[in-house]
């Protein structure tokens, strides 16, 4: 007898879908085959596709309050004149009702755990554990070339660390250095050495843009990853948002430290900052994740959308259809950021960590069925998510979120985004 069991569902095990049935036993999966289970609660239908549950791995949550806000400008205007002038007026109520809204919309897209780098994340920890998600939370920091101010933020950063990681099974604490334009090299070594003394990653946004890069080289006489290379810094704890701007060299020192990469195709479109060599950096063998980044720069938390780009942006940049196949897609998607953030989850595998969605393969945009991969990755939308599974817990049953009021949410937010409007 299990806590929750899953019938005849089609099963995304190991790279192929197969009509199988799943055990659910406290905060894991306790079986995955063929013979069908008894469960305390029981999905069975064929008509479900049975899915490792989405890793949102690298966002911004609480930037859904500044959605819409700033549209149509280069990154640099768009950070300096808008997104951190708003972000002065944003409170620790503002962060933690702004998370709980992106946290309703990524349970809505079937996501089941968020890498965030942000400011107040105490409130974001709470906002997770009130509605059961996982997540791989940081304090974003910044010395900006202060030493004073350096010291002050890495405190910050220990501090909750110490504090949130491993709370209720569901966050994961890491470090969160900002950038390498944002962030001095001294600064970094220190980050690098807090992480090793604490036993904890680190999560860093690298090589995002082409003005980035030159900075970077006029101020230190070599490349972002060459920078960090130099310093000590990248490591299999290391995970590095964006990675655009990259020469071969760089590529072969990330696959060389086992650093994983998450690609946000959304946002890197939206701000124009370029498209990543995804294919390259997968078959050089590094682990490349999926993210969405902020509201502000996607404007949605929408790991379809991400998916469906990430393909099609492969597919073009190498002038070849099969760029990247939809299951290498889903993968991405799934367990390459359980992987990225040493989190064991993202497959349909016994003793992995119960987080799976359940997505209507009866839906229209699903029909007809030649192939559950391609209907995922190309078709789907995110309205198609019946019900998601996240810890071993039913978090959202027939799209509805159990676990908090999502009308209050919606209505909280609403009154939040008043206090922006006049951001100039
Ligand atoms: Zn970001």
């Amino acid at each position: 007898m299990f806590d929750i069991a899953i019938n005849d569902a089609l099963c995304f095990i190991n790279g192929e879908f197969l009509r199988a049935s799943v055990g659910i036993k406290g905060e894991k999966i306790a079986y995955v085959g063929k013979e069908n289970v008894k469960g305390d609660v029981e999905f069975n239908s064929p008509d479900l596709l049975c899915v490792p549950a989405f890793f949102n791995a690298h966002t911004h949550a609480a930037m859904i309050t500044l959605r819409g806000l700033a549209e149509d400008m280069q990154l640099k205007d768009w950070l300096e004149k808008k997104i951190w002038k708003a972000e002065r007026k944003l409170s620790e109520d503002d962060v933690y009702w702004g998370t709980k809204l992106a946290i309703v919309e990524m349970f809505k897209r079937g996501i089941a755990c968020f890498s965030d780098l942000y400011i107040h994340m105490d409130k974001v920890a709470e906002a997770a554990i009130e509605l059961g998600m996982r997540a791989v939370l940081c304090y974003g920091m910044a010395d900006r070339g202060n030493e004073e101010r350096g010291r002050k933020e890495l405190e910050i950063g220990e501090k909750f660390i110490k504090e949130w990681n491993n709370a209720e099974n569901l966050i994961k604490a890491v470090f969160g250095p900002h950038a390498p334009y944002t962030c001095t090299p001294e600064f970094l070594r220190k980050v690098r050495g807090k992480a090793n003394e604490l036993g904890v990653g680190i999560h860093i946004h690298v090589a995002e843009t082409e003005w980035e890069r030159e900075e970077i080289k006029k101020k230190y006489g070599r490349t972002p990853v060459r920078l960090l290379e130099d310093i000590g810094f990248l490591g299999e704890d290391v995970v590095i948002a964006h990675a655009i701007w990259l020469d071969d060299e760089e590529i072969e020192i990330l696959r060389r430290r086992n650093v994983s990469v998450v690609h946000c195709p959304t946002s890197n479109l939206k701000l124009v900052a370029g498209i990543a060599r995804v294919k390259e950096m997968s078959e050089a063998g590094i682990n490349v994740a999926l993210g969405t980044d902020g509201a502000a720069s996607n404007n949605s938390y929408n790991m379809f959308f991400e998916m469906k780009l990430a393909s099609l942006l492969q597919k073009i940049k190498y002038g070849r259809a099969d760029a990247m196949r939809a299951v290498e897609i889903l993968k991405m998607a799934t367990e390459n950021g359980y992987r990225a953030y040493g989190i064991k989850g993202g497959r349909l595998e016994e003793g992995h960590l119960a987080d799976i969605a359940l997505i209507n393969y009866k839906a229209v945009s699903m029909i007809p069925h030649y192939s559950p991969e391609n209907a995922l990755v190309y078709s789907a939308s995110g309205d198609e998510v019946e019900h998601l599974i996240v810890n071993g817990t039913i978090v959202m049953e027939d799209r509805e979120v159990l676990t908090d009021d999502e009308e209050k949410i919606k209505r909280k937010v609403e009154k939040i985004s008043e206090k922006f409007r006049e951001v100039e």
